[in-house]
């Protein structure tokens, strides 16, 4: 199947996709079991996949990203979105792409019935940031909601960054504006739209933490029982096999590179000194970190 270069010129800049590998197909496991944290209950929800080139990277030479990434031109990342249930709620973190026929994408439906729920069992939906592949699944093809249920929260400083003028956003993001836009309404207009501050607590066991730099509001999500931490961190990073032992790298298209490296690097000390369970967006499984030199080492979480 061969990835479709509109779809994901939404996402990545051209080069990118110059010389991107067919991704392979994901397949649809028949049960997902959810994974335990105090009293927590958290599912990956894998929506798509899609490569990413080395050239991508940002402060690190073509050599070493080769060799840090296996040999490797381009490595597949999927794009996830999480189930988390606390609190006696159960909330989404992102939506994935999407669905598009001429791409490995859209699965986060099947994902979710799989983890025994349905669209309407959503009570909450947060939003790392409003790039393509975080949002994608909030609407279904006639646009209207995907999740009839569910209140869409989005950190106020995100929709600054995207609506409050536009001519300050990079060129290349400024076609966005429109469609995002409509997708806030749909979910305005049934009264179920709400913007928060940065580091609000939207529920006893729900905080946010500022992560700005990959976009003007990219946001964390802490998850917290018993004493326990899942970080959702979204887009804090994108290459789990070159930005743990290098936080210091970043990507291009961070919309302030060296604002997210600062942030990077300020959270994962933090995640680090929390013993909190990662679950990024683009990262295939939950992890932990423990300080090692200059950078971290990945430690596996036990289920
Ligand atoms: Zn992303």
């Amino acid at each position: 199947m061969r990835t479709h270069p509109i779809l994901l010129s939404l996402l990545l800049p051209a080069a990118v996709l110059a010389q991107a590998p067919a991704p392979a197909s994901s397949t649809s496991p028949t049960r997902l079991e959810p994974f335990r944290l105090g009293q927590m209950r958290v599912w990956t929800l894998q929506d798509a996949q899609f490569p990413l080139e080395a050239s991508l990277l940002k402060g690190l030479d073509a050599a070493e990203a080769r060799r840090m990434l296996g040999g490797k031109e381009a490595v597949l990342t999927p794009a996830n979105a999480y189930l988390v249930k606390v609190d006696g709620k159960t909330v989404l973190v992102d939506t994935g792409l999407g669905k598009n026929p001429e791409a490995d994408s859209g699965h986060l439906p099947e994902r979710l019935a799989a983890s025994g729920m349905t669209p309407a069992d959503i009570d909450l939906i947060v939003i790392t940031h409003f790039h393509f592949d975080h949002i994608g699944g909030l609407l279904k093809a006639d646009g209207t909601r995907a999740f009839p249920k569910a209140q869409l929260l989005v950190p106020r400083s995100e929709q600054a960054f995207w609506f409050e003028d536009p001519a300050k956003l990079p060129e290349r993001l400024r076609d966005r504006v429109a469609g995002l836009k409509a997708l806030c309404k749909a979910y305005e207009q049934a009264g179920a739209f709400k913007t928060f501050e940065d580091g609000a607590v939207l529920l006893p066991g729900l905080r946010t933490m500022p992560a700005h730099g990959h976009t003007g509001g990219h946001t964390v999500y802490v998850f917290t029982s018993e004493g326990k931490e899942l970080w959702c961190l979204g887009d804090l990073m994108h290459f789990g096999a070159v930005q743990f032992e290098r936080p210091e790298v970043g990507v291009a298209f961070d919309a302030d590179g060296a604002r997210a490296v600062a942030i990077r690097q300020d959270l994962f000390k933090k995640a680090a000194q929390a013993k909190a369970v990662l679950a990024g967006a683009h990262l295939p499984r939950l992890v932990r970190i423990e300080a090692k030199g200059t950078g971290y080492q990945v430690l596996p979480v036990q289920p």
